[in-house]
């Protein structure tokens, strides 16, 4: 067995993706373990819930990205436990149990939806943060039409065609826009006893801003572009509950307000993996919050200079969630490694250099805020197709992208509608089960299978590495 430094890296995204990357560098031998087979660029996930885009060109394979990087090896795997004192990651896929050992480790499994303790909105309002969620949402949106197109009482039939989006941050302006595109442009010639264009989207916030980290003046005109676009925006509303037939809210006054709508979008909060908690545990790091672990300035956990922890499941320095942190992070960790194999003395502490953030509200209109820069509308959307076929992976992704941007954005089609039954009821299917989001998969074992359903496999455990 190779003598060489081994760096274990968890997670695809953009953070564990960038640390890969960067390791070619370094003289290390590299495990990527991810529970999905794909890197997931999650920016584009509103995209492919509206049909715009398929699932493939937003996350192409990560084996195959790294396929060229000899030195990185790339396992399936939800990692179940990291020891930080015996320097092992156990991971399990398919019922199989890996125990890989590590020099260093680079933590980088980002954040899934949260619903503020209220878990079980989630069976009636998916998040947007994976691929699942994303063709589910296509399904439950491009159903509801269906159904309200077979639905005979004028009620009902209401309740199909209202949509409500909860969270009025990026996803959730992008979410609502992009419903909109389609009720108003996509989809009006295709129906006989409906008419989308009677859609009804209600945008829903706890706070009093549409897109509030842009400043008053874009969030203010973001706002009036929506409701331009047929969008009922709803600030100091919050959710206290959610059925399968609508949700209730509730205004400072205690004022409760139900809106009847079939189709439910949750897009309003993020908390770091549950993996935060049991390295907060070892290692005496504080968590946040939002449920992210505090790291140290060198992105490193109290004691622990060969335990790295980046991107969403992080906080230093109130640094925002975005893309951008966690590659840069990933490039830091990566170089960091690379100085302490060569013997080289450490960097100086992360520092996040922020290149600005953007978001869409409909076809030719985005907002941007870049350095001092506050602008929005045409220019700035262009800067956005540009900005993100940019950082898509693939050549041939990127040109199916423009190609199926010029299909929606300047003709009315939406090339991706298609969508199956099992995706409509996967999200049901887990929840009878009682499969939480971030399930140990040890857990999932106890549970009776469906009928059919193969019994899940219960082999030794495998050990890999030193
Ligand atoms: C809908 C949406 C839109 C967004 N839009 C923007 C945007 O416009 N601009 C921007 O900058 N940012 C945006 N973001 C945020 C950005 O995507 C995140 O900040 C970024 O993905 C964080 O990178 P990460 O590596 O920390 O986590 P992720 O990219 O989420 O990657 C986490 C990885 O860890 C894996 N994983 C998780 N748990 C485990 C486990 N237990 N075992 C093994 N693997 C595991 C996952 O499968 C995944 O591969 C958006 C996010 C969402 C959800």
């Amino acid at each position: 067995m190779s003598q060489r430094h081994h760096v274990v890296v968890i997670g695809s995204g953009f953070g564990g993706l960038f640390a890969a990357k960067r390791l070619k560098r370094a003289n290390v031998d590299v495990t990527l373990i991810s529970r999905t087979t794909h890197h997931l660029f999650q920016p584009l996930l509103y995209q492919v819930a509206t049909g715009i885009l398929s699932e493939g060109e937003i996350a192409p394979a990560t084996r195959q990205i790294l396929r060229r990087y000899q030195d990185v090896q790339v396992l399936l795997g939800e990692v179940t436990a990291i020891d930080v004192d015996a320097h092992t990651v156990r991971s399990r896929a398919g019922g199989v149990t890996t125990i890989t050992a590590y020099d260093s480790v680079i933590v980088a499994a980002g954040a899934t939806t949260s619903y503020f303790g209220q878990d079980d909105f989630a069976v009636f309002a998916p998040g947007l943060k994976s691929i699942d969620d994303a063709l589910e949402l296509r399904g439950r949106i491009l159903s509801a039409y269906e159904f309200a197109e077979l639905e005979p009482d004028p009620k009902d039939r209401g309740e199909w065609l209202t949509f409500a989006v909860v969270g009025a941050g990026a996803t959730g302006v992008e979410m609502a826009g992009q419903i909109s595109e389609l009720a108003r442009r996509a989809l009006v010639n295709d129906f006989r006893s409906i008419d989308t264009r009677k859609t009804r989207i209600i945008l829903v916030d706890a706070l009093d801003t549409v897109l509030g980290t842009f400043g008053t003046k874009l969030s203010a005109g973001a706002a009036a572009q929506l409701e331009k676009l047929g969008v009922e925006v709803w600030l100091n509303e919050m959710v206290v509950a959610v059925d399968d037939r609508g949700l209730t809210v509730q205004d400072h006054s205690g004022r409760k307000t139900h809106i009847p709508a079939r189709t439910i979008v949750w897009a309003a909060g993020v908390k770091g993996s549950s993996l935060a908690n049991s390295l907060a545990e070892q290692t005496g790091a504080e968590m946040d919050r939002g449920n992210r672990i505090k790291v140290q300035p060198d992105c490193t956990l109290p004691g622990h200079p060969e335990v790295f922890v980046i991107g969403d499941m992080t906080s230093l320095n109130d640094y925002p969630g975005v893309a951008q942190v966690a590659m840069q992070q990933g490039r830091y960790a990566a170089d960091q490694i690379r100085r302490q194999v060569t013997g080289k003395g450490p960097q100086e502490p992360f520092h996040y250099f922020d290149k600005g953030s953007m978001a869409t509200i409909s076809r030719f209109k985005a907002v941007a805020s870049i350095g001092k820069l506050r602008f929005g509308g045409f220019i700035a959307w262009l800067l956005w197709l540009g900005i993100h076929v940019l950082y898509l992976v693939g050549f041939k992704n990127r040109i199916t992208t423009v190609l199926h941007w010029a299909v929606s954005f300047i003709g009315r089609g939406r090339s991706q509608r298609t969508t199956t039954s099992q995706q409509l009821v996967a999200r049901d299917a887990v929840h009878r089960l009682r499969i939480p989001d971030d399930a140990d998969p040890a857990q999932v074992e106890s549970v009776e299978p469906v009928d059919g359903a193969p019994a899940h496999r219960r082999p030794q455990p495998v050990r890999r590495g030193r």
